[in-house]
């Protein structure tokens, strides 16, 4: 079932409008302020948003520019004046639609659900098979961030499974510690190069048969790592 939110701070319109949407069968949800509605647009799983564009604390301008930088769901914006359609329109915000109050709520109730099917269809053309990388009894899903060793997952830290995707997606090429530590490691972070050899030691626990004799990660000595192939 598709999770609406409505971000309104006219209890009258938001009541009339969740009623027309939840007898279509929808799931809405009301938030009346600007603040706690961003939050919840950001945070919470919705299909689509209606927002209107006065609201108090934060408004909707604010709100669909926010939402817009994390995610491409449809926002319906509503306003009272037609000026501000053509402000929302000029600013470039990304919303997909524009009502003027009043409006019709079937006629509300029939553009989320024509913003809902084209969503759709765009999520479905767009979606990608996962990227794997697969090297004999190791298989990293680089989308789903998992890693399995012959059949038997294993738990990745984030940056261990930085650290073994990026060699194994560059083998047979040598990295010095260093280089290592720069291309994982933001250069503000706590840590040096010690740091490297701590979480090669710990992916080689999950990922070789026995350590001293890698299959995977080879130490070049004096110098740093490579995948072997
Ligand atoms: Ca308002």
């Amino acid at each position: 079932m598709n999770r609406i939110l409505i971000i309104e701070d006219e209890e009258t319109i938001a009541f009339l409008e969740r009623d027309y949407l939840e007898l279509s069968g929808f799931e809405v949800e009301i938030e009346n302020g600007g603040e706690k509605g961003l939050e919840r647009s950001l945070t919470e799983p919705f299909d689509l948003i209606i927002l209107d564009l006065m609201l108090p604390e934060v408004d909707g301008f604010e709100i669909c520019r926010q939402v817009r930088e994390k995610k491409n769901i449809p926002i319906i914006m509503v306003s009272a004046k037609k000026d501000d359609i053509d402000k929302i329109r000029g600013l470039g915000l990304g919303a997909d639609d524009y009502m003027t109050k009043p409006f019709s709520p079937s006629e509300l109730v029939a553009r989320v659900k024509a913003h809902l099917a084209r969503y759709e269809r765009l999520v479905n053309s767009t979606q990608q098979d996962n990227e794997i990388i697969e090297i004999r009894g190791l298989r990293i899903d680089k989308t789903a961030r998992r890693v399995w060793v012959d059949g038997q997952e294993k738990p990745f830290t984030t940056k261990e499974f930085d650290l073994l995707t990026f060699l194994a997606q560059n083998p047979n090429h040598v990295f010095t510690k260093d280089d290592l530590f720069r291309e994982i490691w933001d250069m503000e972070s706590i840590g040096d190069i010690a740091t490297v050899t701590v979480h090669i030691k710990k992916i080689r626990e999950k990922i070789e048969k026995q350590t001293s004799k890698p299959q995977y990660i080879e130490t070049i000595w004096g110098v740093g790592y490579r995948f072997k192939i």
